[in-house]
């Protein structure tokens, strides 16, 4: 899961600036030996309307396959699995080389994403939250989506922890205001405090914790049929990201050894082999912790994403990979894969250290 609303316009306009300029060409042309991995969720046939609010999580898939086209013609994409082995053998990753990665195991991977990747023939990586497969509930931030799209109030007065806040529901986007609200806050909560806090606001709301096979079409999870159908391909590989998709540093030690040993175990079962790899869910930096990183090793996993933007070179910690969000664009996507948007970083500072350098 990422932020609410897709990339900014100043994100958008760094990146036609650097495609448009020649940056991205430049930096591409160099051949660092980094490799770039970008994360998506579900795909999307246009943007819908219905009962979801955060459409951040499902790209276009219109989009995704120009994405798709331009980093076949132009990249090496390659498998997550290829540049772990061969940072596990001291090894730098391929050049221009790209990594694509699915998180929580939406059903439109499967009918929407995977005949784009078969055209191109482009590996991937699912990472699924097999609770979420298993449809046991929910993920935690869909019940908040749908607690506020489908309630009938005109208003919701939460409690925060800093005093009381009106939020008004008369229209879609007051709706996803008051859930652009509601998310930071949550997420910063202990995980079992959160799960308390969103079922008050179902009850306050007049919602019910609605069942998996009743969530609206994007929001669907892959079955384990899928899964298997797609793992047998030989293109696509699947990995852990918890089994309900809490934020790891607010659970308890004792939940967070459930999360990741039933994720394994519930992967191992259904794809009849050890899963290697996993992600962070939310994969910010204060999301996970150190405590994490040591169960997961003790699990089995051999390496892990986050969400911290970066690329991968030799030193890259394989517990502790970077991550790209999605681009939405070709534009950012040349941006962001040619390392564009790291090499602008670089001089900057480097020119900023110069600057203090000749300053008294
Ligand atoms: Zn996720």
């Amino acid at each position: 899961m990422k932020t609410l609303y897709p990339s900014s316009t100043s994100q958008k306009l760094k990146s036609v600036a650097l495609v448009g300029s020649g940056v991205a060409g430049l930096t591409r042309i160099r051949e660092t030996h980094e490799a770039s991995i970008l994360s998506f969720h579900g795909i999307c046939e246009g943007m819908g309307t219905d009962r979801v609010l955060d459409w951040s999580l499902h790209l276009p898939q219109e989009i995704f396959r120009r994405v798709c086209a331009f980093l076949a013609s132009n990249y090496v994409v390659v498998s997550l699995q290829s540049v772990v082995d061969r940072l596990k053998a001291g090894e730098k990753p391929e050049p221009n080389s790209v990594v694509l990665t699915f998180d929580d195991g939406y059903a439109s991977n499967y009918h929407l994403a995977w005949p784009v990747l078969r055209e191109f023939n482009l590996p991937a990586t699912i990472f699924v939250a097999t609770g979420f497969l298993d449809g046991t509930e929910p993920m935690w931030f869909q019940r908040l989506d749908l607690a506020l799209s489908t309630s009938t109030k005109s208003f919701f007065e939460w409690k925060s922890p800093n005093g009381k806040v009106r939020l008004p529901l008369g229209t879609r986007e007051q709706r996803q205001m008051a859930l652009g609200k509601l998310l930071p806050e949550l997420k910063h909560m202990p995980d079992e405090d959160m799960l308390s806090e969103i079922g008050r606001i179902e009850r306050a709301l007049g919602t019910e914790l609605p069942a998996v096979s009743e969530l609206p079409e994007p929001m669907l999870p892959m079955t384990w049929d899928q899964v298997r159908e797609l793992a047998a391909t030989g293109l696509i590989d699947f990995g852990g990201h918890t089994h309900t998709h809490p934020i790891m540093a607010r659970c308890s030690h004792e939940a967070l050894r459930g999360e990741i040993f039933t994720c394994y175990e519930r992967l191992k079962q259904e794809l009849g082999r050890e899963p290697r790899l996993f992600a962070f869910p939310n994969g910010g930096q204060g999301d996970y912790c150190a405590g994490a990183l040591a169960v997961l090793k003790e699990a089995g996993f051999e390496a892990a994403c986050t969400m911290r933007n970066g690329r991968v070179d030799q030193s890259s910690s394989l517990m502790e990979l970077p991550r790209y969000g999605s681009p939405e664009s070709v534009w950012e996507a040349e941006a962001t894969v040619s390392g564009a948007f790291e090499a602008v970083k670089t001089w900057r500072k480097m020119a900023r250290n110069s600057l203090w350098s000749i300053l008294p």
